[in-house]
């Protein structure tokens, strides 16, 4: 395949990378298949102790260099990398493609989200503002500096296996951090990918071997970086139950963490609704990336005057869903990342029946021509209540719940009524309810959209969400605080050292 050749992904791909250097990992070797034909692409080997260590030392020597970088210096280079992922976009976008399993028009949708935040980390990089205060002594003053942290560690997910690392390390990149990324050991390549591309980068710039490394392997590779005291803060994308366990160990140290976890989004379609609108909304948020976005769309709960009309419009539309190669641009929706994902899809979908829940779509796997890879689910609907296990749980599949609701405020407690807080929205042209659910007393999810469903966004604003989604904030607005630490100084210019709060200490 062309795009692996142009990307210099080979048959056995060495583990470890400080930048240009490449050490072979001395872990155990992991294969990466494509959950689109089943086919084997190519292997890294995960990290050991003592390639850990190598990569460790380097980067902490790289990062004695790199904080003395004038920010704006970093953000050149990151601009350089917006420049390279342009070249780069076609093959990399097929990568992600191939090896997770999501369309090429969101493949190459993930590659345009690194481009554009490397394009908001370059203005960043001038913006890196603190605040002046009025000191209470005379001839002092008094302002806060922000400076960076050290070695950031990056742990992320199978389902955005490019975007999430470039949203962390942009930023932290131009506030004058070093980088160490563990990506998922399900897209292990795409992780080389992006490695090599930065390496080129940075050779042209020499830029202090160690500002970007890349590690390979498992959970246990990941534990490496959370119970690591030389890493002061680690950004950690997947599973509720990934994130609790990191969390404690990286608290357990005083660290800090950025936590982006699972989501069990619900759009409200009101009886103010645009329905068409809303349809797009609902289907496309619910059966896109086959429904393994943390955004994806898992509930609708759905005014009783509008819900029948409603129900069958969705109906309608799944029956026209074309299921198969997302490479092929005539497909809606691709396969699941693996197996094992398509074990956990049919044990919802029997659970969901054994609660009570009633499916008027059917799911299934399908078998045959196109699908050998075992991994192509039927995208399925079930009515249900807010209450269900099954629903309270995310499901990280195309599985979509119907549920009904009489009264705003009903509607705002069942969106807000599970364990997760990452992404929500509304369908309604009523002003009023739309402010209700925006207001204080609306949504209790990081994401609130009005007119726009719930699945994907913008690098511009902050993204993350509460609850057990984790509380972390990544991308824009000011996200790039949580990459620093503050300082507050007061200088003194005058003759007299008064204390504050007026306090005398005389000798
Ligand atoms: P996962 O939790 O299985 O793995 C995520 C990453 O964490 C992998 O790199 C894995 O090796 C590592 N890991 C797992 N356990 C660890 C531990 N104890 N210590 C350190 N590292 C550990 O998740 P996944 O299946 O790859 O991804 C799907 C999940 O990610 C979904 O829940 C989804 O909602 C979530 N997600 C959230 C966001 C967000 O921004 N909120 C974005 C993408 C995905």
């Amino acid at each position: 395949m062309e795009f692996l050749q142009q990307l210099g992904i080979e048959a056995e791909n060495k583990g470890v990378s400080t930048g240009s250097s490449w050490f072979t990992g001395t872990g155990v070797k992991i294969d990466s298949y494509s959950p689109v034909d089943g086919t084997l692409i190519g292997s890294v080997f995960s990290a050991g102790a003592t390639d850990y260590e190598a990569m460790m030392a380097q980067a902490g020597e790289a990062f004695k260099e790199w904080r003395m970088w004038p920010a704006p210096k970093r953000g050149e280079i990151v601009r350089q990398f917006g420049e390279a992922l342009r070249v780069y976009k076609e093959p990399l976008g097929k990568l992600v493609s191939y090896e997770m399993g999501k369309s090429l028009q969101e493949g190459l949708g993930e590659v345009q989200e690194m481009i554009d935040i490397c394009d908001f980390a370059l203005g960043l990089s001038r913006q890196l503002y603190g605040l002046t205060m009025h000191s209470e002594r005379p001839l002092h003053r008094m302002y806060e500096q922000w400076h960076p942290l050290g070695i950031v560690g990056i742990i992320s997910a199978f389902n955005f296996p490019v975007a999430v690392w470039s949203w962390n390390t942009a930023l932290a990149w131009v506030c004058g951090n070093v980088c160490v990324w563990k990506p998922s050991e399900k897209t292990p390549l795409c992780g080389i990918a992006c490695q090599k591309i930065i390496a080129e980068v940075f050779a042209k710039n020499n830029v202090p071997e160690g500002v970007s490394c890349l590690i390979q392997g498992d959970r246990t590779v990941g534990e490496l970086l959370s119970n690591d005291t030389r890493i002061p803060l680690v950004s950690a994308t997947g599973s509720t139950r990934m994130g609790k366990a990191l969390a404690a160990a990286v608290a357990a140290r005083l660290g800090r963490s950025i936590l982006e976890l699972g989501g069990n989004n619900a759009i409200i379609i009101s009886q103010h609704a645009d329905l068409d609108m809303s349809l797009i909304g609902a289907a496309f948020g619910a059966v896109g990336t086959a429904g393994q976005r943390c955004t994806t769309t898992r509930r609708l709960i759905i005014h009783e005057s509008v819900y029948d009309v409603f129900k069958a419009k969705l109906v309608n539309a799944y029956q026209q869903l074309s299921i198969g190669d997302p490479l092929d641009s005539k497909n809606h929706v691709g396969p699941l990342i693996d197996k094992d994902a398509v074990k956990m899809y049919l044990q919802s979908i029997e659970d969901c029946k054994a609660q009570g829940g009633h499916f008027v779509v059917e799911g299934g796997v399908l078998e045959g021509e196109g699908y050998q890879s075992g991994c192509y689910v039927k995208p399925c609907i079930a009515e249900v209540t807010n209450d269900l296990p099954v629903v309270q749980h995310e499901t990280f599949a195309p599985i979509l719940y119907l549920i009904k609701y009489k009264a705003i405020e009903e509607a705002i407690e069942l969106q807000n009524g599970v364990p997760q807080g990452l992404s929500s929205a509304i369908m309604t042209v009523n002003m009023r309810e739309a402010e209700q659910f925006l207001s204080q007393a609306g949504s209790d999810c990081g994401i609130a959209n009005v007119n726009i469903g719930t699945s994907g966004a913008e690098i511009g604003g902050a993204f993350g969400g509460e609850k057990e989604t984790g509380g972390g904030r990544e991308s824009g607005s000011d996200a790039w605080k949580a990459y620093m630490r503050r300082q507050t100084n007061t200088i003194n210019y005058s003759t007299k050292l008064p204390l504050a709060q007026g306090i005398q200490f005389n000798l």
